[in-house]
């Protein structure tokens, strides 16, 4: 039988009075900083084995719910628990629990990587060959045995987080905790990153929740959590959330976006709104619509697109509003946000 190298050599203390499934559970967690409220009661489960997105854009919240599940915070009301441990009240038996990987770097540049992880491995109380077993074992893991004794400043940005990603699973947790992991990786890194994480849901059953502001990353996760200004305001596979939309999602530009809405609802009897300057309304059997449309204004429409349902449509139609203000985009390549203008 092929070794398990991410198993867990002695299983870690079970709470007693864990009856949920649930491997992660978020009840109700309010958190207030000073007179501004992050998250307004936010309720979700996390099952083993799932790969659980965190998505929102800039401050919906994000962050502050990935301390108070890491224990870095605690929250104003509410609870969170993990494999059966209260974050505020079993902190030390939740943290034996968890690997965390921080959007900040957190290894040593001037070190090997073999050098990194042994430190990490200290911190934990491994110790000596069984230290030294893990390591290599974690290191194959991640495509990185060959690089061992190189300082980690001379790897690429994605084998940078490759090594995150060893300290945070050197200890054999069973949920792995990931704030924006591919910030600032290139396409390619970020590619691998995900490969790895679906690696370790499918093979170690490791449970991950990992945020992200990228909606392609969302897409690939087993169920999503979406944030907008601290409200929960959807939970699904993409899958489900998607679909519940149903039909195309048809937009038109037009110098007066105002005047053709009102003048597609009172035509059409449709439910049109106006974002960026642009028409938008979901509706079935899009391409037979848009014809239509064109007829009935000819010279008004400037440019148009039917697609399918996205996220961000899930997004605008629970909040109303797009995901990304209308000066702010996210710069795909490298996951960092750019004014549209410059
Ligand atoms: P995200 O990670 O999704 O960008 P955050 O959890 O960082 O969101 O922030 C949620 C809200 O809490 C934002 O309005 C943010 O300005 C506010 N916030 C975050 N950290 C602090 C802090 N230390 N003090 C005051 N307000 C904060």
């Amino acid at each position: 039988m092929t070794p398990n190298p991410l198993a867990l050599a002695e299983p870690p203390q079970q709470s007693s009075d864990s009856t949920s499934p649930a491997i992660i559970s978020v009840r109700d967690v309010v958190h207030r900083y000073q007179d501004r409220t992050a998250l307004h009661g936010v309720s979700f489960d996390v099952q083993s084995a799932e790969l659980f997105g965190l998505l929102g854009p800039n401050g919906s919240g994000k962050t502050t719910l990935f301390r108070i599940l890491s224990t870095l915070m605690v929250p104003t009301s509410g609870t969170a628990t993990i494999a059966g441990f209260d974050a505020v009240r079993e902190p030390a038996s939740l943290r034996r629990h968890i690997g965390v990987v921080f959007q900040a770097q957190s290894i040593d540049p001037k070190l090997t990587a073999y050098e990194n992880l042994w430190h990490q491995g200290h911190l934990y109380g491994l110790r000596g060959s069984d230290l030294k077993r893990r390591i290599e074992e974690i290191l194959s893991r991640v495509g990185l045995i060959d690089r061992k004794a190189d300082r980690v400043e001379t790897f690429s940005g994605g084998m940078q987080r490759r090594i995150e990603l060893a300290k945070g699973l050197l200890h054999h947790p069973e949920v792995l905790l990931l704030d924006e992991p591919t910030t600032g990786l290139d396409p390619g890194a970020r590619h691998d990153l995900w490969q790895y994480l679906q690696i370790l849901r499918d093979q170690e059953r490791v449970s991950i929740i990992v945020t992200t502001h990228l909606m392609e990353e969302a897409e690939r996760c087993d169920r999503l959590a979406i944030l907008n200004e601290g409200n929960l305001v959807a939970l699904g596979t993409p899958e489900s959330l998607t679909r519940e939309i149903g039909g195309d999602v048809v937009s038109f530009e037009s110098s007066d976006a105002e005047s053709l809405a009102e003048r597609i609802r009172r035509r059409f009897r449709v439910d049109a709104t106006v974002m960026n300057n642009q028409v938008r309304l979901e509706i079935e059997n899009g391409h037979r619509f848009v014809p239509d449309v064109v007829e009935a204004f000819p010279g008004e429409i400037q440019s148009l697109s039917v697609s399918k349902p996205t996220l961000e449509d899930v997004f605008i139609r629970r909040t109303g509003h797009r995901f990304w203000s209308e000066d702010i985009v996210p710069e795909k390549k490298s996951g960092k946000r750019k004014r549209s203008s410059s």
